[in-house]
């Protein structure tokens, strides 16, 4: 951390405006964002800064840059969002293959994660962290158990993130894992300098009833903080809450009073008339998970609509299990293509919307806005570098088109989180990669051996 300048690249803002700058700079000062504009004259430092053009942020008189990254040829933006993941599940990464969900979660990952341990859970998680850094997210929604590991695990890796314990009501464990989620809000909400937050996160209607909902969300408001969800994900549970309540799933959590918390809904493929609107009514973020939602056929959610509606509409991975990466370059293509092809309108989610999806909106969606999600003096550092001098990326004439149609991951060259660089030119600089890809090799196979010879 320290005073640094990014100077010379093309800069996506991604702010409300869709402010490009080529050549822009970006000036970070120890955690936060002080200057986002044209270049800045650098002879005799920055007295000017300011001055020209639509950029933003004044640099106190006399500020000079402890460390310049030239960044010609470079995309700078902010740091991808994911909104929905189980990030220890990379550890189940190609473990259950072609199966329709029910299967794949009752047969193949719930006897899987019965077997997992506190210990595979934070080195699961690193893994995950490694791969994220590495294509350029900065923060992500996660929902699991054994949440004090997960909540270690970034604390050490930088990264920011919302933390909610998965919570099923109707398991005998329901009660006991309410508890663990509370103590995981009360020792961890706000905690690593802010980056770590919590959230409740009952695992879905079809599994917790409305008794236990009821619970959750109490503890929710006593603890001041919001709730994530899966919603409507496959065709049968819509028809199941239909045929036995006569409700939609959102009408009935509407009706139970659980929107007027703060909710993230991962999913929203198969929503009723009706439905659309109560989310944006009651500001319910969704989180939307094209690749999981396609592998497990489920379908292709409405975001074109649910963005027409006012929703906001952020971009996940889902765990290793249903994607099987976590590159969020994949998902914002997917999101957009999809859209197109749905519809048959290729203006349907543009680049820059699909690229505020995975920026600002996510902030929204994790309870960040005003805090990262763009890039702006006052907001936290939260930025990558995309290189943009490959094949694949010459030559750049609509840098918001670049990033969407045509980068993947492997593309990011930095990742800095709070003014903190993780990531660069192929070294992480807050995680042990080598040891970290062997623990979970090490782990995966004791795995495997618990359910006897491989298949
Ligand atoms: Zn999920």
């Amino acid at each position: 951390m320290g005073r640094i300048l990014i100077t010379g690249g093309t800069v996506i803002t991604a702010d409300e405006e869709g402010r490009v700058f080529a050549p822009g700079d970006v000036a970070v000062d120890g955690e936060v964002i002080v200057y986002v504009g044209p270049p800045l004259a650098r002879e005799g430092a920055v007295e000017d800064a300011g001055a020209a053009g639509p950029a933003s942020g004044t640099l106190p008189a006399g500020w000079r840059p402890e460390r310049i990254i030239a960044a010609q040829g470079r995309l700078v933006l902010p740091g991808l969002i994911n909104a929905h993941t189980h990030a220890a599940m990379t550890l189940l990464r190609g473990y259950a293959e072609d199966l329709p969900l029910m299967v794949w979660l009752q047969e193949k990952i719930f006897p899987a994660e019965a077997r997992l341990t506190e210990e595979d859970i934070y080195w699961g998680t690193l893994l995950a962290q490694l791969e994220m850094i590495r294509s350029g997210t900065t923060a992500f929604a996660d929902m699991y158990f054994g949440m004090a590991m997960v909540a270690r695990a970034v604390e050490e890796s930088g990264l920011r993130a919302s933390l909610a314990r998965g919570l099923i009501g109707i398991s005998s464990e329901g009660e006991r894992a309410l508890e663990e989620a509370v103590s995981l809000v009360r020792s961890w909400h706000g905690a690593a300098g802010g980056r770590i937050r919590c959230l409740l996160g009952p695992h879905a209607p079809y599994t917790c009833p409305p008794a236990y909902l009821k619970k959750v969300m109490a503890e929710a408001s006593k603890l001041g903080v919001g709730l994530h969800i899966h919603l409507a994900e496959t065709r049968e549970e819509c028809e199941e809450s239909r045929k036995s309540t006569g409700k939609s799933q959102i009408e009935n959590l509407e009706e139970l009073g659980f929107f007027e918390l703060p909710v993230l809904a991962a999913h929203c493929v198969h929503l009723e008339p009706g439905d659309r609107e109560i989310l944006a009514r009651r500001g319910v973020a969704v989180a939307h998970n094209p690749t999981s939602n396609l592998k497990l056929g489920n379908g292709i959610a409405p975001v074109a609509e649910l963005l027409e509606a006012g929703v906001t509409v952020a971009l996940g991975t889902d765990g290793a299990a249903s994607n099987n990466d976590l590159d969020l370059f994949e998902e914002l293509r997917l999101a957009a293509l999809l859209q197109k092809g749905r519809t048959g309108d290729p203006a349907a989610l543009p680049a820059a919307q699909a690229v505020s999806l995975a920026t600002r909106m996510g902030a929204q969606a994790l309870g960040l806005a005003g805090v990262v999600g763009e890039l702006a003096p006052g907001r936290q550092a939260d930025l990558i570098l995309v290189r943009a001098d490959s094949p694949r990326l010459t030559p750049v004439h609509d840098p918001l088109a670049a990033v969407v149609y045509a980068a993947h991951g492997d593309d990011v060259e930095l990742t800095m989180v709070a003014g903190r660089v993780l990531y660069e030119g192929g070294r992480f600089l807050t995680l042990d990669e080598e040891r970290i890809r062997r623990e979970v090799e090490r782990r995966a196979a004791r795995l495997r051996g618990l359910e006897g010879p491989a298949r």
